[in-house]
């Protein structure tokens, strides 16, 4: 049987997951009663919210003209946030289907992905998707999309994933185009992990692409970075549900049951080689393995229940190994003990408070995401923060630096006026224009990465009607003129609600805040004074008013002097609460005040 080895590479929306069901369904892979859409969308979450989260694979067979081939298709996310997914599944295979939705073209994550799996030396095979819409230029989109990949505009498959047009075409092209992998299973065995999942019962589940022996069942494993040894319990193939099998030969995707139980022991990009290869140094191949992907923003996790502290790492060791992006150090604060995250975008932060929740059971309050600033004190030293609450006094203070990015913001050229009237918002630095073709440009800028994480997606969504999208890569730090933002309530430092913030934002940013607690906080007995102060001078001030208990309403109509002297009383208990007056912030009210 030969092998093919590919992934669908896209950016979001543009229907990688309704291909990948439609070769499901050519190939029989799925029974047609137990197809539904995005099938290889797993996980509830991913069902949820529509998107695809995780790399999956999935093992197909099928006949062409007489020869058998075995598939190995993975599906990816197409997010920036879970671009490191998608360069893992790039590391397990030998060509890519670069999809392009015809309404939209070319997208940021079209490009960013079309450059990893250059840079990776995949096959590329271009394919226009969603030809069953009504679209007018569709050879203009088709010229583009040949031009970006360098190949004819006839090289561009013409597809539709949702009417399964020109799929069984696209399969065709995958065995004539996809270079087989190479069977050297005559060699020591060496396989690539490229993901990993928890198991109660097996222990550690690694996902792994054999490049060259053989693995069997009861195979005496090692792992070659982390110098573990274990016991190959089962393994087998994804269908995309794990089948077992006996063996997993060179060019074979699949996963092992290591047995393992401790997550740390296991590291995604590790080498798997047989023990007794190892130890009698045979030709072993060790494979490069993934550079770690740099955490963009950090916020604080503190588990809604204090009891669950100790839940919550162990939670995230075993979160980590099937997200090894994540990154965190334990932290005790005012808050109470929890970790300091470092996650690839809000989306991933997002994603992972609610796989917290989903599948942990733990329910978390999460600080105001922040990027990490290096603050230079005129003692000479630098220190790099991320919680705003441990900056040294501001008299210390010499310059506070911030990382930038290189913008690149993607749209028709129709809304060029409307990314141009976001530069001051998000303080943007106009580099440069460049045209891709089809009436698509790409403009490039260099912006704080502060003022890009927060609802820049959303806000560029909007003014371009869906078309727009962006990526950006680290530039490095630049300093900038930030002011200390803090709340006060009820006379109390909020710690958890502190922020930098631009100066020529700083007043603006502190009244919508003021104005934002005051909407969701709880009324008290007693009126709440809500305070913002700037770098320490209090800039905006509301009063959440007291809860008004009516207690004269049964004395309606009744006798005056008794519904005054109640009313004198029901004050003169107010002022006494407000001196004992401390305010209570639940989690829920916390995640409403750090969501933008
Ligand atoms: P992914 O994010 O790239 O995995 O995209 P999905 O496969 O989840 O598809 C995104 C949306 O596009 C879904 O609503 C699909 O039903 C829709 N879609 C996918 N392929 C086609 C197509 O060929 N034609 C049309 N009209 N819609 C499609
Ligand atoms: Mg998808």
């Amino acid at each position: 049987m030969e092998i093919r080895n590919f992934c669908i590479i896209s950016h979001i929306d543009h229907g990688k997951s309704t291909l990948a069901d439609r070769f499901l369904e050519l190939t029989g892979t799925v029974p047609r009663e137990k197809m539904r859409e995005q099938f290889l969308d797993l996980m509830k979450l991913e069902r949820e919210k529509g998107i695809t989260i995780k790399l999956q694979p999935v093992r197909m067979e099928f006949d062409f003209s007489a020869r058998r081939f075995i598939f190995n298709l993975v599906d990816t996310p197409g997010h920036v946030d879970f671009s490191y997914e998608v360069s893992r599944a790039m590391k397990a295979v030998e060509g890519a289907i670069l999809l392009v939705d015809v309404k939209k073209g070319i997208q940021a994550q079209t490009l960013s992905n079309f450059l990893i799996a250059k840079k990776e030396g995949l096959k590329i095979i271009p394919a226009l998707n969603k030809i069953d819409l009504e679209v007018s230029d569709l050879e203009e989109k088709r010229k583009a999309l040949a031009n970006l990949v360098g190949v004819l505009p006839e090289k561009v498959s013409l597809i539709s994933a949702k009417t399964g047009f020109g799929v069984d075409e696209l399969l065709k092209r995958v065995i004539e185009e996809i270079p087989a992998p190479k069977k050297e299973i005559e060699k020591p065995f060496s396989a690539l992990i490229f993901d990993s999942e928890y198991d109660p019962h097996l222990g550690i589940i690694i996902h792994v692409r054999v490049f060259q022996g053989e693995v069997k069942e009861k195979d005496i494993c090692f792992l070659y970075h982390q110098k573990e040894k274990f016991e190959a319990k089962k393994l087998g193939y994804f269908l995309p549900q794990k089948v077992e099998k006996e063996s997993l030969k060179a060019g074979e995707i699949g996963w092992i049951a290591t047995g393992i139980k401790e997550p740390d022991k296991v590291l995604i990009g590790d080498t798997v080689l047989n023990f007794s290869d190892f130890q009698n140094k045979k030709e072993i191949f060790v494979l490069p393995g993934f550079k770690k992907p740099t955490p963009v923003v950090f916020a604080s996790l503190y588990p809604k229940n204090p009891d669950d502290y100790e839940n919550l790492v162990s939670a995230f060791k075993k979160l980590h190994l099937n997200d090894s992006s994540l990154s965190w150090q334990e932290i005790s604060t005012s808050l109470g003990r929890g970790l300091l995250v470092g996650f690839l975008g809000l989306l991933h932060l997002e994603i992972t408070c609610a796989r917290l929740k989903e599948e942990y059971q733990l329910e978390t309050v999460v600080t105001l995401p922040t990027v990490r600033y290096q603050i230079e004190l005129k003692n000479g030293k630098i220190i790099e923060i991320s919680d705003i609450s441990k900056m040294p006094p501001l008299g210390e203070i010499k310059k506070i630096l911030e990382p930038f990015v290189k913008l690149e913001v993607f749209l028709p050229s129709k809304f060029l006026n409307e990314i141009f009237s976001l530069q001051e918002k998000y303080r943007l630095t106009y580099l440069n224009t460049q045209s891709l073709g089809s009436d698509n440009i790409l403009i490039e800028f260099e912006a704080p990465l502060s003022e890009i994480i927060v609802d820049f997606d959303d806000v560029l969504k909007s003014k371009t009607k869906g078309f727009g999208s962006f990526s950006y890569q680290l530039l490095g730090y630049k300093e900038s003129d930030l002011k200390k933002l803090e709340v006060y309530v009820a006379g109390e430092l909020q710690p958890a609600l502190s922020f930098l913030v631009h100066k020529d934002k700083g007043y603006q940013e502190a009244r919508k805040l003021a104005l934002k607690l005051k909407e969701n906080l709880q009324r008290e007995q007693f009126p709440v004074i809500i305070q913002v102060a700037l770098d320490g001078r209090i800039v905006a001030r509301e009063t959440l008013p007291a809860l008004k208990k009516n207690v004269t309403a049964p004395l309606y109509g009744g006798d005056f002097s008794r519904k005054k002297k109640l009313l004198v009383k029901q004050r003169e208990g107010k002022k006494k609460l407000l001196k004992l007056g401390k305010v209570k912030i639940s989690p829920e009210v916390f995640l409403k005040i750090l969501s933008r």
